[in-house]
């Protein structure tokens, strides 16, 4: 068991194995002290095998299958890339793995240009297509400011009414999306 007399300070319960505290949301513990999410942790590792053989061979019997089903196919599976570390490194482990990703990007115009940057390092290496799909900022920004909403609303924050008149639930409509298909000899070296 952990040490949490540091944390003791704020006076909340803390869980005995995590940092979680009982101020967050739909919280318990149990005799010994141990949060829900920790239980759902051990839960979803025995379910999944996680880190274990059992795990492995799930993932290889999963690998198996998109193989097969894409067979005589251009592209096998579909990887979302942000630029960021973890998405890069599912595509280089799909490459291991034998797998023909293309990525697809989504770029609602907030890109820095250091995400396109890493985009194109990661790929073109790889020799992975890219599909990029982009909105305008107006558009981009609507969805933002809904999604926002409907988190507010999720959260029964609903007392933001100024913000939840300021994006009124009208059906957003994507009209200027932009879309390109880059190879990795046709990205910017
Ligand atoms: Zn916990």
């Amino acid at each position: 068991m952990h040490d949490h007399s540091n944390l003791s300070l704020t006076n909340h319960k803390v869980c005995n194995r995590c940092i979680y505290d009982e101020r967050v949301a739909s919280i318990s513990f149990d005799e010994s002290g141990v949060c829900n999410y920790c239980h759902q942790i051990d839960d979803l590792i025995d379910e999944y095998g996680t880190g274990l053989p059992k795990g492995e061979a799930r993932l290889a019997q999963t690998v198996e299958t998109i193989k097969r089903e894409g067979h005589g196919k251009k592209y096998d599976c579909v990887i979302g890339v942000s630029g960021g570390t973890d998405s890069s490194y599912m595509v280089h482990l799909a490459k291991e793995w034998g797998l023909r990703p293309l990525a697809v990007h989504y770029d609602n115009t907030w890109n820095s240009a250091i995400a396109t940057q890493n985009i194109e390092k990661v790929l073109r290496p790889l020799n992975v297509d890219l599909f990029t799909w982009v909105v305008n900022n107006k558009e981009a920004d609507d969805i933002l400011g809904r999604s926002f909403w409907l988190v507010c609303r999720n959260w029964k924050l609903r007392q933001i009414s100024p913000m939840q008149k300021y994006f009124s639930m009208q059906p957003i409509n994507i009209t200027s999306a932009r879309f390109w298909r880059a190879t990795p000899s046709s990205m910017k070296a």
